[in-house]
């Protein structure tokens, strides 16, 4: 049926992992400086900034993506959204000039939070390849 459907593929897309610090900011429950918000998407200054502009874009329901590595056809419009916020948000943050675009993903990627952003840097030349 079309409920079993529905049921199964929000079983596919069910988180598998803990809440994280993301989601408190999402509700507001801890503080953010956050600079876009948007009914799928927030953006706010990542607390230990690596350049002078550094924000992250994350969706407001992990919805399965604690990692890009899980996402699934279901997900390509959200993550084309995330892609589009990020530049919106660095064109209001005046990174004309360039800015960088990472996401991090697993224990190989450095990823702490597990749940998807993009980092977006930007405000002075960076440097290529990352470490
Ligand atoms: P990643 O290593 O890609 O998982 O990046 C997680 C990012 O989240 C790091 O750059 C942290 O500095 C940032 N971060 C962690 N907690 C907070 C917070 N409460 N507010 C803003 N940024 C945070």
């Amino acid at each position: 049926s079309g409920e079993e459907a529905a049921a199964k593929a929000a079983a596919h897309l069910a988180d598998t992992e803990p809440p994280t610090i993301f989601d408190k900011i999402v509700s507001k429950e801890i503080p953010a400086n956050i600079i876009y918000e948007d009914d799928e998407a927030l953006a706010f200054r990542d607390i230990q900034p690596q350049a002078p502009v550094h924000f992250l874009v994350i969706p407001k329901k992990r919805n399965g993506l604690t990692r890009l590595s899980k996402a699934t056809p279901e997900h390509k419009a959200l993550l084309g959204h995330l892609m589009w916020v990020a530049q919106h948000v660095a064109m209001k943050e005046n990174l004309g000039d360039g800015f960088r675009v990472v996401v991090n993903d697993g224990p190989n990627g450095c990823q702490s939070v597990y749940h998807l952003h993009l980092h977006i840097m930007g405000g002075r030349q960076l440097t290529w390849p990352p470490g």
